[in-house]
């Protein structure tokens, strides 16, 4: 579905080339390449922006705050490359390739082009591909025979159900079928368990939010001791992100549909990680000057500028927050490429686990 949002302006960080560099900390920041005379005086050489494209760029410049952007894209780009010289050097030393099955179940425009990316993704890094693509009105049982065979399947290091599944499928059903040692995903009732136990270690952890939590440890923002309020309570992103931040010694809020006062709650947070599914939600005033935002929200919003007549924007109103932030994952471009990433490295690993390779 695609709303009209009011929050959804561009911003010069999207519009102009941006080339990263390490600050003085080691820590990632954006440097948006601009011709030298568009710079006022007054204005530092260097500087992370986030301001509307509409306006002229030295007045903006010197008038707006502006967030470090933690640019997933680039962060992900760096993880890929890792995993494609790791596959690369087990090919050789061992002779083995991981392998990840992908399991699509209806006709799902949205869920088909995930499949499609993972695919992609996979080939990208050297990391053998199998798909298996059911009819929506498939049974429990062919889904739970495909997933037995990948079991079975001593090439294959991982296995991912396309989720949302057709209603008359059995999720939990389904997902209790992957072997933990092949759940890739981290959706297993077991590798969920271990995440939330102290002292015991998941084989695995869902992507989305093990992406987030990198962002969070590349460019250097320290979780232990900060107040930390995720917004959502999936089971696949909002939850597993909050067990995460807690193992990390934060102090965590989760904020859900039925919860009071979100803002009043959002406000007290160092670190925001928001997965609502709601274009725009969380509002400037939403948020403690400083914090740093993870955006997960993926919206399709109206867009007539757009050939497609839609753009995708977070669940964070991302002109706001940047002037109060410190730093912002953008929507495209933040999370969403690390959760691919994740999901390479997930694959990566149980390979190597299976084959003892260090
Ligand atoms: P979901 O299963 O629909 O969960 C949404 C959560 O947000 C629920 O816990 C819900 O609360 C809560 N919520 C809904 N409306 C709210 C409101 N007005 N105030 C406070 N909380 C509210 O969604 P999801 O699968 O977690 O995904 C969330 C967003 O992340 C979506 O935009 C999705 O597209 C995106 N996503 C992105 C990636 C990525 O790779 N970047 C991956 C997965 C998902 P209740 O529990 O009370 O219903």
């Amino acid at each position: 579905m695609v709303v009209i949002s009011e929050c959804s302006a561009p911003t010069a960080s999207r519009c102009f080339p941006v080339s990263l560099r390490k600050d003085a900390a080691g820590v990632l920041v954006r440097r948006l390449s601009l011709p030298r005379r568009s710079w006022s005086s007054k204005v530092p050489s260097f500087r992370t922006l986030a301001v509307r494209a509409s306006t002229p760029l030295s007045a903006a410049v010197a008038s707006e705050a502006c967030a470090k952007v933690i640019d997933g894209k680039y962060v992900s780009k760096l993880i890929r490359d890792k995993i494609s010289a790791e596959v690369s050097r087990m090919k050789e030393a061992i002779g083995v390739v991981p392998g990840l099955a992908v399991i699509l179940v209806g006709d799902r425009k949205d869920s088909a082009t995930y499949v499609r990316n993972k695919k992609k993704a996979c080939e990208s890094v050297g990391i053998n591909s199998f798909e298996v693509q059911l009819p929506a009105d498939s049974r429990e049982e062919e889904v739970l025979k495909f997933i037995s065979g990948f079991d079975d399947d001593p090439s294959v290091h991982g296995i991912l159900v396309q989720l949302p599944l057709p209603s008359h499928v059995n999720e939990q059903s389904i997902l209790n079928a992957v072997s933990i040692e092949k759940d890739v995903d981290g959706f297993h009732p077991l590798n969920v368990g271990r995440l939330a136990m102290r002292g015991r270690e998941p084989l695995f952890v869902p992507c989305t939010p093990k992406g987030c939590i990198e962002l969070l440890h590349r460019y250097g923002i320290g979780i232990k001791g900060k107040r930390a309020v995720v917004i959502g309570r999936s089971n696949i992103v909002g939850m597993p992100a909050a067990l995460l931040l807690q193992r990390e010694d934060a102090t965590i809020s989760i904020v859900h549909s039925r919860t009071q006062n979100p803002e009043e709650i959002t406000r007290e947070a160092d670190i925001i990680i928001a997965a609502v599914g709601q274009a725009n939600m969380v509002r400037g005033s939403w948020i403690k000057p400083g914090a740093v935002i993870i955006d997960v929200g993926i919206n399709p919003v109206e867009d007539s500028k757009s050939s497609r007549g839609y753009k995708l924007v977070g669940d964070v109103c991302y002109e706001e927050a940047c002037k109060v932030a410190s730093a912002i994952t953008p929507v495209p471009g933040g999370v969403g490429p690390m959760t691919i990433a994740m999901l390479l490295s997930n694959t990566l690993t149980s390979a190597k686990r299976a084959h003892n390779f260090q």
